[in-house]
Order: structure tokens, then C-alpha cells, then sequence
């Protein structure tokens, strides 16, 4: 039987990643898992990893990977997620990403996809700050945006030097992007 496939957005905060995974996963019925909808929903439920994780969130920066992989893990072990899914915000750094790959051999179920989605820093800032989250400050923004250079930029080249890589422009409307993407990964 054929591999069930896992598509891995990347992009920094404010591309679309978070729209454009939403769309393909309902396209494909498989669910769109976003660490930062988990974090958030912990922080809202008081759990003790979301009171831990919020002192991170506040300030822009990555909540520590041993507060993340557990949670990833275990949602990747549901049963929704047996047939594929979408990481929308996962992995943030290279260390995940290796994380990831051994979860995935160990269990030899998926093939994996990863799709870049570019946009140049000044358009973020301007949505970002139109989105008005709330660590969507422009201060908490601009150090997101630092910890996406410096942490999840080597991720795309990780998965560029396997060959995985999709890249798409992500500066279009949003229609574009989709077609543009799902193009890329060749879903009709
Ligand atoms: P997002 O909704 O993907 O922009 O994530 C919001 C915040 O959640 C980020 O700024 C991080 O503090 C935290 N976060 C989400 N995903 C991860 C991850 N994979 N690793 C570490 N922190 C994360």
C-alpha cells in the first residue's frame, strides 16, 4: 500500500501558513495540527505546560523543545492522524526536525512533503500588526521574526539539502497561493 503522506508548512509568522495548511487540509480530510493552536488552547485551559509555555509566547520566543515534542508525539499517535496530516508551525528548529524524521523511520508509515512559504520581512510586519493577536505586539513581532532567521531558517535548508523542498511564493493573493501550491505538490 502506498505511504500516506505528511506535508510540513514552513514560513515565517504572518506568511499564510496557517491559512493555506487549514484549506489543504480539508481538501485532503486529514488534520491540520498547529503547535501554536496546542499552546494556545493549553494556555487557555491553565494546563501546567501552558502556564509553562506562556512565558515563552509573550516574549517571541520558541517554547523549549522538551515542553513540545511530547505533545507533538502524542498528537501524531492519534487516530485521525493515521492517514496523514499537516504540521503547520512544527518543527521550529533543526533539532525537531531531526526529532521528527526519527518518529517518522521508526514507525515507516508517511512520506513527507515540506512546503516553504516565502515572504519578505516588511510585508510580514504590516500583517502582523494588522492581525492583532496577542503576541502579535510590533516588539514581540520583530523578535519572532529574529528567531525564525536564526532558528528556522536552517530547517529549510535541512529539508532543501534532502530534496524535500517546495517552495512557494507566498506574496500573492491568497487564491494564488493556493493554486500555486497545490500545483507545487500536485494535488488537482
Ligand atoms: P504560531 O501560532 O505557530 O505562530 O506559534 C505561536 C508561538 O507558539 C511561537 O511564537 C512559539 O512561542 C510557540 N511555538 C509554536 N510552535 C512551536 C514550536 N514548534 N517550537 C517552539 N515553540 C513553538
Amino acid at each position: 500500500m502506498a505511504k500516506a503522506t505528511g506535508y510540513i508548512f514552513l514560513g515565517p509568522p504572518g506568511a499564510g501558513k496557517g491559512t493555506q495548511a487549514q484549506l489543504l487540509a480539508e481538501k485532503l480530510d486529514i488534520p491540520h495540527i498547529s503547535t501554536g493552536e496546542m499552546l494556545r488552547d493549553a494556555i487557555a485551559q491553565q494546563t501546567p505546560l501552558g502556564q509553562k509555555a506562556q512565558v515563552y509566547m509573550d516574549k517571541g520566543e520558541l517554547v523549549p523543545d522538551e515542553l513540545l515534542l511530547g505533545l507533538i508525539e502524542e498528537r501524531l499517535n492519534q487516530k485521525d492522524a493515521q492517514n496523514g496530516w499537516i504540521l503547520d508551525g512544527f518543527p521550529r528548529n533543526v533539532h525537531q526536525a531531526q526529532f521528527l524524521d526519527q518518529w517518522l523511520n521508526s514507525i515507516q508509515q508517511f512520506s513527507k512533503a515540506v512546503i516553504n512559504l516565502a515572504v519578505p520581512h516588511d510585508v510580514l510586519i504590516k500583517r502582523l500588526l494588522a492581525r492583532g493577536r496577542k503576541d502579535d505586539s510590533e516588539l514581540t513581532i520583530r523578535r519572532r521574526l529574529e528567531v525564525y532567521d536564526e532558528q528556522t531558517t536552517p530547517v529549510i535548508d535541512y529539508y532543501a539539502q534532502k530534496g524535500l523542498l517546495h517552495s512557494v511564493n507566498g506574496d500573492q493573493t491568497l487564491d494564488k497561493v493556493t493554486t500555486s501550491l497545490l500545483a507545487m505538490i500536485q494535488v488537482p
